[in-house]
């Protein structure tokens, strides 16, 4: 028999079939390792290497390009709970789950291929001039995708770790935020909530948790995270900010000539004067064509933003929509 969604898509005239293709994530696939090895071409194109896995570029056989992503610890739990959330969010600025693999010591998952690698190679490996518009259209898209994420969703989603090697970018530099792997779908209401780290995390009265395993890469990570209090969504803000610094600064956290541990950005940009700024923060190239272009006012304010997203207290941090409004509203100043 039939499958229901597919005896839906006959009723659709043939002509029309190709304006109604879904990009639902719910209808995901799952592949053998038979196929994945055949689709990946024996794992011949690796992309990339994560705490977690390797990722290896494929064709499916209808010609789309795909990432698959091969986890190589024994981290079971983990990887299920990494779909579980992945494929619960359909959103254009979020890498698209299309499948996974579930084999005897194969646990794999096949995402929508994103052509233009992370966001932190763009920013400090490649030095390609960036545009300051550019810029901002990627700050929107990942933060219109987080407050999807923390407030448009049945189960609300906090990623857990927001940086720019988790925001892929494709062949027109849009956004997508990728790696779910230590992210939780949080159920406020009912307190009911689905975490994917491996420890166990509490829940208080307001639906905040606290999380031993909380631990996205240091230089974006929350103080309330680093402290093992109770963490929100606000915790992605926090890590926003930080990328919102780096994108319009060049710098990155992780690395610093004077201390081991990495650059503290928002300590870093605090300690100097808006005034100070132009000569000593802002990237150059952007500086100059900010400057030429009298955009300066409107590099400033967007670095206000991203420190009030980084605040030590997390209710001073505005929301991820009240961000996206924000950075509509400097952009169109
Ligand atoms: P970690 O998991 O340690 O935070 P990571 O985010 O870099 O590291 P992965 O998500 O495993 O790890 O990805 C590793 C690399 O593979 C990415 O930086 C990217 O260059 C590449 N990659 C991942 N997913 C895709 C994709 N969907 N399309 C194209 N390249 C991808």
């Amino acid at each position: 028999m039939d499958h229901p969604e597919s005896i839906i898509t006959q009723l659709i005239h043939e002509e029309h079939k190709s304006k109604w293709i879904a990009r639902r994530n719910h209808n995901v696939k799952c592949f053998t390792e038979d196929e994945i090895k055949r689709f990946t071409d024996n794992y011949k194109t690796l992309l990339g290497r994560g705490a977690f896995g390797e990722v290896y570029q494929g064709v499916l056989e209808d010609k789309r390009m795909v990432a698959v992503k091969k986890y190589i610890c024994n981290v079971k739990e983990n990887f299920a709970k990494e779909l579980t959330v992945h494929r619960e969010i359909n959103h254009k600025n979020v890498v698209r789950l299309v499948g996974y693999c579930v084999d005897e010591n194969a646990l794999m998952v096949v995402m929508e291929y994103i052509p233009k690698g992370n966001l932190s190679d763009i920013l400090h490996r490649d030095s390609i001039p960036i545009a300051l518009d550019t810029r901002l259209r990627i700050a929107i898209e990942c933060a219109e995708a987080l407050g999807y994420m923390h407030s448009q969703m049945y189960t609300q989603v906090i990623h857990g770790d927001i940086k720019p090697a988790n925001i892929l970018l494709d062949d027109g530099l849009s956004a997508k935020i990728s790696d779910f792997g230590i992210s939780r779908l949080v159920n406020t209401k009912s307190s009911n909530i689905l975490l994917t780290g491996t420890h166990d995390a509490c829940v208080s009265e307001h639906g905040l948790m606290t999380l031993g395993v909380f631990s996205n890469a240091s230089g974006y990570r929350a103080p309330e995270v680093t402290d093992n209090r109770s963490v929100s969504q606000k915790a992605d803000v926090y890590s926003f900010g930080i990328l919102m610094l780096e994108v319009l600064t060049r710098k990155d956290p992780a690395k610093s000539t004077q201390n081991e541990e990495g650059l503290d950005l928002a300590r870093w940009v605090c300690s100097i004067t808006p005034e100070e700024w132009r000569a000593e923060v802002f990237d150059v190239e952007l500086l100059a064509r900010g400057q030429k272009d009298g955009k300066e006012e409107c590099m400033v304010r967007l670095m206000q933003l991203g420190l009030k997203c980084c605040s030590q207290d997390a209710d001073s941090r505005p929301t991820m929509s009240d961000v996206v409004q924000r950075i509509e509203e400097i952009g169109q100043s």
